[in-house]
């Protein structure tokens, strides 16, 4: 087993030496119970917070006001958090107060689905008041008790069941599916960036699904940009910026809008748009010496996979790799010459034409024309201007 299954077993066996009641629970055993690997392990107690940190050396205050307090355990820092209730809903978000409650019962019941409303004792035994066990054979996302309400109480959970289906090709139960039609308005009052991590999520999984599923439940009307099934369906991809990067050659008369509708990072919008560029590139004319050189390895394959999708181009990665490692210069830094020893050669004063004359040389090495070597540049660059 996990460092950090262990770890979380040693707390809840602390925990219940004090009296106190301890379980993994949510993300954890759902995806145990699928076979799938577990990457965090959340543990709910009836502890309260003041409790669980007495009980332990070291622990971290991440969300104190919300009952989760950090325990660092030497295999792994485990995540403990008290039974609670959500307080008042504002605004179809987020509760900003929650209530600590003494059962268990009480905190897996203001859970968002069946499948997350699980708990695990230390002795195995799963702990499944809303019948999460049979949902997960069966496939299907469903709502814990009424889905109106509990959709109307936090509209994100609506995105969050069509990030589950498509994160575990699962359906979305009829009523609940239809709950979220009626309560779609409601996503208008998430953040945008809450919105962006659930979509983050879906599009490692089957965007196929996710699309229809944001299509059929009328979400995709209160999302920027177009959502089309056929577009999204069969692209498999590993990163969700390449989804973002696709997502914006779908829409690309409207990417300045998108990038900024979608708060993208200064760094994350390079990626796009260079993944954009080699795109086009990529269907055009093929990858040149100088797309190897302007675009990482990373942007490079990205863009040969939408290529592919769309247009059947073979990805061919190798060819992609050995293309870009096999380059004759790296980068402008690796250059055997600097801008000074040309001042020097040339005894001229910087200008305009030592850009041009950088450029020029750049180009040589890259094409094979002078092996970038200092000596030899110097013999290329002054017969060339010689010839002039
Ligand atoms: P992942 O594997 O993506 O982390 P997860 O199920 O662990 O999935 P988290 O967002 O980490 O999802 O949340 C942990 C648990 O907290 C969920 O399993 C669920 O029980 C509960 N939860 C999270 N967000 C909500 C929400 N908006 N409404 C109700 N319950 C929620
Ligand atoms: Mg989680």
């Amino acid at each position: 087993q996990s460092k950090e299954w262990q770890a979380a077993y040693d707390i809840i066996e602390v925990l219940e030496g004090a009296q106190h009641e301890a379980y993994i629970v949510g993300g954890a055993v759902r995806d145990t119970l699928l076979g799938k690997k577990v990457h965090d392990v959340d543990v709910t107690t009836s502890a309260t917070p003041y409790e669980v940190k007495a009980l332990f050396t070291a622990t971290v205050d991440v969300g104190i006001e919300h009952g989760t307090v950090l325990v660092i355990h030497p295999l792994s820092a485990i995540e403990v958090t008290t039974f609670r209730t959500d307080g008042e809903y504002r605004d179809h978000r987020r509760p900003n107060e929650v209530t600590f409650v003494r059962s268990l019962s009480e905190d897996l019941a203001r859970r968002d689905f069946t499948i997350n409303a699980m708990a695990l004792t230390r002795q195995h035994q799963v702990i499944d008041l809303f019948h999460g066990q049979q949902d997960i054979k069966k496939g299907i996302i469903r709502a814990v008790g009424d889905a109106h309400a509990r959709f109307s109480e936090d509209a994100l959970r609506m995105l969050r069941a069509v990030r589950f289906a498509a994160q575990l090709r699962f359906v979305i139960a009829p009523i609940t599916k239809q709950a979220i039609k009626d309560c779609a308005y409601d996503l208008t009052h998430i953040a945008v960036e809450r919105i962006k991590m659930e979509l983050d999520k879906a599009m490692l999984g089957d965007m196929g699904i996710a699309v229809q599923l944001l299509q059929e439940t009328t979400l995709d009307h209160y999302l920027t940009g177009q959502w089309l099934v056929e577009q999204w369906r069969g692209f498999q991809i590993d990163e969700a910026q390449l989804g973002w990067a696709y997502f914006c050659y779908c829409n690309e008369p409207e990417v300045a809008s998108i990038l900024a509708a979608y708060r993208f990072s200064n760094k994350e919008k390079q990626f796009i748009k260079d993944v954009l560029a080699a795109t086009h590139q990529r269907i055009t004319d093929g990858y040149t010496v100088m797309d190897y050189y302007q675009y990482s390895e990373r942007v490079l394959l990205g863009a040969a996979k939408i290529a592919y999708h769309r247009f059947k181009i073979p990805v061919e990665s190798d060819k992609i790799k050995n293309n870009k490692s096999n380059l004759p210069l790296k980068n402008r830094q690796a250059l055997a010459v600097t801008g000074y020893d040309l001042q020097v050669w040339c005894n001229k004063k910087p200008g305009k034409w030592l850009k041009e004359a950088l450029n020029d040389i750049e180009r040589a090495v890259l094409y094979g024309d002078v092996l970038n070597d200092k000596q030899q540049i110097k013999e290329w660059y002054c017969n060339d201007i010689n010839e002039r």
